[in-house]
């Protein structure tokens, strides 16, 4: 077992609360000056380094949050070593590799897909749907459809790698219910402040690994899995989805911080609301992630191994590890 994959594996047994941001902690006053940071690219796990690698193309040149953000998921969205993600991703129990994205700019523009097959980039449909469609999310058939419409490219997006680890789990497991998979949560969240001052935010991934066919997590659901909201912040969540849902976590991140708690803070509060309404909590991972307007960025999580990367003129594209409740 990797030692990630060691984190996330999590138990009951003699978990203790970890120590809190909040203790003492009142509303920072949103009228209070704080140092600006800018441009920042923010985004989960280690292969947001390369995500942010390819966004600070984009915004050290003074190009825009949202092209920054997309060029940024478009990473590892394209890699197939990463198995939580666009090509490569792990199928879910019938063999299918199905995905989930969405996009969300300044203006409060937003666009998704959710269980598209065969795209590779589901992150630049769900900005097509965005800018192309008068809706904000397209599902299944209809995502395909209309990916195929604008000009993408149908592909097989299981490799080798990914159908052998389907299988496995297939002998393992037979048709039995995969048990809730907190070592498969590796959704690329991405959050982005350019030169402007202007937020855009974006949310990828092949969703928890076997899961039903048909399953939609946390990732594409605007205010679950992404919110952006130009006049405050952005924030992005990974980990178990249906707690994410349950919380509506990322819009609850969002509102914190429009109540005046910094990043941390408020990713923090969402975690113990989904906590509150999740009496498994113990057994699952959820992380959030969260950029204000003023560059200041903050994560929260349940369980110890989630981290996530920034980079900003000052800290040149560094990972960090996040806080966590237990
Ligand atoms: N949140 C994603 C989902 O539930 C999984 C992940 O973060 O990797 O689909």
């Amino acid at each position: 077992m990797s030692d990630r994959r060691r984190f996330l594996k999590t138990t009951a047994l003699g978990a203790a609360l970890g120590p809190s941001l909040l203790e003492g902690c009142a509303p920072a006053d949103p009228r209070t000056p704080s140092v600006s940071v800018r441009p920042v690219a923010l985004s989960t796990w280690e292969h947001g380094l390369g995500a942010n690698a390819a966004a600070w193309d984009i915004l050290s040149r003074g190009g825009g949050a949202l092209d920054a953000v997309e060029a940024g998921v478009r990473v590892p969205e394209a890699d197939p070593s990463v198995t939580t993600v666009g090509y490569g991703g792990f199928p879910d129990r019938f063999g299918k590799v199905t995905l989930d994205a969405c996009i969300m700019d300044e203006t409060g523009r937003c666009g998704s897909v959710a269980f598209l097959q065969e795209i590779k980039h589901p992150i630049s449909v769900a900005r097509r749907v965005m800018e192309e469609t008068p809706h904000v999310m397209l599902v299944g058939q209809g995502a395909l459809d209309f990916a195929v419409a604008q000009g993408f490219e149908r592909e097989n997006l299981l490799t080798p790698e990914a159908e052998a680890a389907w299988l496995q789990w297939k002998e393992t497991n037979g048709e039995t219910l995969p048990r809730i998979n907190i070592e498969n949560h590796d959704t690329i969240g991405m959050l982005t402040l350019d030169q402007a001052g202007n937020l855009a935010g974006a949310c990828t991934t092949s969703g928890a690994a076997f899961k039903y066919h048909g399953r939609v997590g946390d990732s594409p659901l605007i205010g679950a899995g992404l919110y952006v909201d130009n006049e405050v912040g952005g924030a992005t969540s990974t980990g178990w989805g249906e707690a994410v849902i349950r919380a509506v976590g990322c819009f609850l991140v969002v509102e914190f911080m429009r109540q005046g708690y910094s990043p941390a803070a408020a990713c923090e509060m969402a975690v113990d609301r989904v906590i509150s309404k999740n009496p498994d909590w113990r057994d699952i991972q959820v992380g959030f992630l969260a950029l204000d307007k003023n560059g200041q960025h903050g994560s929260f999580c349940i369980a110890p191994g989630f981290n996530y990367a920034i980079y900003t003129p000052e800290m040149e594209n560094r990972l960090f590890d996040s806080g966590s409740r237990l």
